[in-house]
């Protein structure tokens, strides 16, 4: 096929630029459910993602199976995080025991107060900036023609085609189409699945390479270090449109859980930032052909679009090829 990307701003540049890039479904989905299955399947496309970006682009990705700790701060929590690891276990998730102890062995420096937690050990992180960097090189070098600055502004078929009406005044005209717009999708037409912006603020910090071994997870806050020791805390949830500010006062309220957790945190992190979380109102993402037109939906991936990723392309491109 032939296909182009038309990119409102820069390629890369919104959610997929701003996530954290925690690879956690145990922690993310509550029951053994179909949503928990796909994000189990992505989690497992995942490695080969990652090869297959690195050896088409050259670029590397950083990118580790590190493991995730969901950690609890009373009995009571960390007996309803083994509810849920007993539930999830019928999908082969593997999640181990870990008491205070466990904990202060394996990452010293964390809050001595916590009950323990569970140790998801086939989870993992990637930097989605390395990632969506590899993917537009990969993507050119097959071919893909890829329009930034240029934002579609109607969408509009018939039973042949496609019709991208685009900002600088061209219609672009397509066998099919993919909306995949995040937050923004459900802007290109008031009959589609709503979508809406969940602002998050992360911090970052410069460390040492391998000083924090796993993710790390409590309620909202959480850890997360990158193979080149750049390390990331999050976050928090606001419901405040499309509001780019950097709020310092958040970003020193999430440094203050981030340095409860672990206290070989800095006291000040180096960086903060947004980014705005397609949300849903149903579960989300919505995954494939729009009734019976040449458009197809991939977006409200919410909290785990960059985990979700794989899988999302895999579905859709299986869905495209076959309908034709
Ligand atoms: C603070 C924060 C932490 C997160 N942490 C994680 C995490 O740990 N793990 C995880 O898996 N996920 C995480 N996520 C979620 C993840 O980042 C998103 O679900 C994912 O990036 C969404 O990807 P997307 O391509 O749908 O949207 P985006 O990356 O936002 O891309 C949509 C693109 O569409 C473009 N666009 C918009 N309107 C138009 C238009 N009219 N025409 C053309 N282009 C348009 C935008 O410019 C943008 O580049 C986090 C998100 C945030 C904000």
């Amino acid at each position: 096929m032939r296909v182009t990307i038309v990119e409102a701003r820069r390629w890369g540049g919104e959610a997929s630029w701003a996530g954290a890039g925690m690879l956690v479904p145990g922690s993310e989905y509550e029951e053994a459910s179909d949503a928990l299955r796909f994000a189990l399947q992505s989690l497992t496309l995942y490695p080969d993602f990652v090869r297959e970006l690195r050896e088409a682009s050259g670029l590397s990705i950083d990118f580790a199976q590190c493991g995730s700790i969901e950690l609890a701060g009373t009995e009571e929590e960390l007996a309803a995080i083994g509810e849920r690891a007993k539930r999830q276990a019928e999908l082969q998730i593997r999640a181990e025991r870990l008491s205070n102890a466990d904990l202060r062995r394996i990452v010293p420096g964390i809050d001595s107060g916590l009950a323990g937690g569970y140790l998801y050990p086939g989870e993992g992180q990637v930097d989605p900036r390395t990632l969506m960097a590899a993917l537009r090189v990969a993507c050119e070098r097959s071919g893909v023609e890829i329009l930034e600055n240029e934002p579609v502004v109607a969408l509009e078929w018939d039973r042949a085609a496609l019709y991208a009406s685009v900002g600088s005044g061209k219609i672009l005209r397509a066998g099919c189409g993919v909306l995949a717009a995040g937050t923004w999708s459900s802007q290109l037409g008031k009959f589609l699945p709503a979508t809406f912006p969940v602002k998050g603020h992360l911090i970052g910090y410069p460390l040492r390479p391998g000083s924090l071994p796993h993710v790390l997870r409590y309620h909202h806050t959480y850890l997360v270090q990158r193979q080149s020791g750049y390390t990331v805390a999050g976050t928090n949830e606001e419901r405040a449109a499309y509001d780019r500010v950097v709020n310092d006062e958040t970003c020193l309220e999430i440094a203050a859980r981030a340095k409860r957790l672990w206290s070989e945190l800095p006291e000040k992190a180096a960086d903060g930032w947004i980014g705005f979380r397609p949300g849903v109102n149903a579960e989300g993402p919505y995954l494939g052909r729009w009734k019976d037109s040449p458009l197809w939906l991939a977006y409200g991936h919410y909290r785990n679009g960059i985990l979700l990723a794989p899988a999302t392309a895999e579905r859709l491109s299986t869905q495209i090829q076959a309908s034709l």
